[in-house]
């Protein structure tokens, strides 16, 4: 082995902020506390001693959510065909294939059908370890199939966020996911099924401007980023300082954008108990 040599020839350039999890222990980015791995997964990936949320995948949000964490999946075989031939650092098709090497999954979402306390449910789960859980065309197509599923199975809808937006690498056809969406939705909404948006860290761009504000009750985990523009942009247009805790959970549900703020460890009873008032 060389010692000089780099082996991969490859730079990651990508720039995303990767969480290092091989190791035993985690530094808590809330508290600066070393915190035991096992004891934080034990606690459903939040800080025992700060209650920050970590991010979670898509599998392990479906085990938590959906009773004895048993569900079945739908859609998986949906995949990108690049349809804009995309390059900017690296072909998106490269990024695409070593997206779906790491995370084992086509594209970045989970469509899945389980039962949460006793009741069918259908969840679409986000995936953001999948180029930033943005959504491109699959993620707009399997998102759309679950609320139809929903729809013909007339069984309520549960949608996890966890998104930087729209995938800029399939441009305009990204955005024409939201508008189908939200048609799907509101055909949802006519036949009277119940729809659930969870959003989770972060829940930002496209995502927050179509599906995720459109639930019948929008609730957020604690502290979640949720927002349509970053901040930065925001204070340059309006050339204003812009107050602290702005787009977190907390504040969007002071100033109405968000129903509830519920903690990891009560979000599957909060659901339960939601369903079933939508229901009576
Ligand atoms: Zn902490």
């Amino acid at each position: 082995m060389a010692w000089f040599k780099r082996q991969s020839g490859e730079l990651d350039t990508s720039g995303e902020k990767k969480v290092r999890t091989e190791g035993l222990w985690v530094k808590c980015e809330g508290c600066r506390q070393i915190i035991w791995k096992k004891d934080l997964e034990e606690n459903m990936n939040v800080c025992p001693k700060c209650e920050k949320h970590f991010r979670i995948d898509a599998r392990t949000r479906l085990a938590q959510l959906l009773d004895e964490g048993q569900y079945e999946t739908f859609d998986a075989e949906l995949s990108s065909t690049d349809p804009l031939k995309f390059v900017d650092l690296k072909p998106y098709s490269r990024r695409l294939r070593q997206a779906q090497e790491e995370t084992g999954l086509k594209d970045a979402v989970i469509n899945a059908r389980g039962k949460l306390e006793g009741r069918p449910v259908i969840v679409s789960a986000m995936e953001y370890a999948f180029i930033g859980g943005s959504m491109g065309a699959v993620v707009g197509e399997a998102i759309t199939r679950a609320v139809e599923r929903a729809a013909e199975s007339r069984t309520p809808l549960i949608i996890v966020s966890a998104s930087g937006g729209a995938r800029m690498m399939e441009g305009v056809v990204s955005l024409m996911q939201l508008a189908k969406i939200s048609a799907a939705l509101a055909r949802l909404d006519q036949a009277k099924i119940p729809y659930v948006s969870l959003m989770t860290d972060p829940t930002t761009g496209g995502v927050t401007a179509s599906f995720a504000m459109l639930g019948d009750l929008n609730i957020a985990e604690p502290k979640a980023l949720i927002g349509f523009a970053g901040p930065r942009v925001i204070e340059q247009t309006i050339r204003q300082t812009l107050p602290e805790g702005f787009q977190r959970s907390e504040f969007l549900v002071d100033h109405g954008f968000v129903d509830l703020v519920v903690p990891r460890a009560q979000l599957k009873g909060t659901v339960a108990t939601v369903l079933k008032l939508l229901a009576a």
